[in-house]
């Protein structure tokens, strides 16, 4: 469970992205809604530790986010909404260096490893392949075998569905769905459709402030 207590950033410019965020965030699919500039980002950089909110704390599974990031990038999978895979390199070799970086073990662990989430996300038959020639579903779906390496108890997507076809879409949203529910996935997006079809807890932020909170069929019962 992700708990998020009074989180506010503001940036150098004057900027309140955050303004005193509270959330709790069980295990299984969360969705964070909200329209373009409603913070998502900067929400999702603040619990991944690659940016220090101004103010407020996290907690995940009794772990202080803000005073032990290392503890929590050792077991956080990341997608950010900026990913970009343009080297040269094939799927199969970028995603080994990866396993390396989150320190897979040598050898046969960690061939077994990037084997199986190569197959895992249907990228096995193109794994020879460079990136830089992939769609952008194919680099998407490369992007969760990359934030699954390790098997992360926390795992964060900023708005992966932007830009893919209905097709691309739905294999990317399965892939998520079957994560398992005793891993806190969360999914920050301006589309109501993903949220709605797979998150059985969602929250709606916008201006920096969580205006909803709970199921959404209920939150939709409501409005
Ligand atoms: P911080 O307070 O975290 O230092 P800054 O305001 O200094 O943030 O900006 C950090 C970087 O983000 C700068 O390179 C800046 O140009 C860029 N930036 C500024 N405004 C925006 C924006 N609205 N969206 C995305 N990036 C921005
Ligand atoms: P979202 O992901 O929901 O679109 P963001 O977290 O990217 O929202 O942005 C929230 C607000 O903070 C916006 O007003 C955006 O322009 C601003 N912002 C984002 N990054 C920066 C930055 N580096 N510097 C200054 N302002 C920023």
């Amino acid at each position: 469970m992700l708990t998020i207590t009074g989180l506010s950033h503001v940036y150098g410019n004057g900027t309140r992205a955050l303004d005193g965020v509270n959330l709790t965030i069980p295990a299984g699919m969360f969705g964070l809604l909200g329209p373009n500039g409603a913070g998502k980002s900067t929400l999702m950089r603040t619990i991944a530790t690659l940016q220090s909110p101004t103010s407020g704390s996290i907690l995940f599974d009794g772990l202080d986010v803000l005073k032990e990031p290392e503890a929590l990038r050792r077991t956080l999978g990341y997608l950010p909404q900026d990913f970009g895979v343009y080297p040269r390199g094939s799927a199969y070799d970028m995603l080994d260096h990866m396993a390396v970086l989150k320190g897979i073990g040598h050898g046969g662990e960690r061939k077994q490893t990037v084997e199986a989430l190569l197959h895992k996300v249907n990228l096995w038959d193109v794994r020879k392949k460079a990136l830089a020639g992939f769609s952008g579903g194919m680099r998407q779906r490369f992007g969760i075998a990359q934030a699954l390496i390790g098997n992360p108890r926390l795992i964060i997507v900023d708005e992966p569905t932007a830009g893919l076809d209905p097709e691309e879409r739905n294999r990317f949203l399965n892939l998520l769905a079957e994560i398992g529910d005793n891993v806190v996935v969360i999914l920050s997006t301006h589309i109501v459709e993903d949220v709605a079809d797979l998150c059985p807890r969602m929250a709606v932020l916008a201006g920096g402030r969580i205006l909803l909170e709970g199921a959404p069929l209920d939150l939709i019962a409501e409005t």
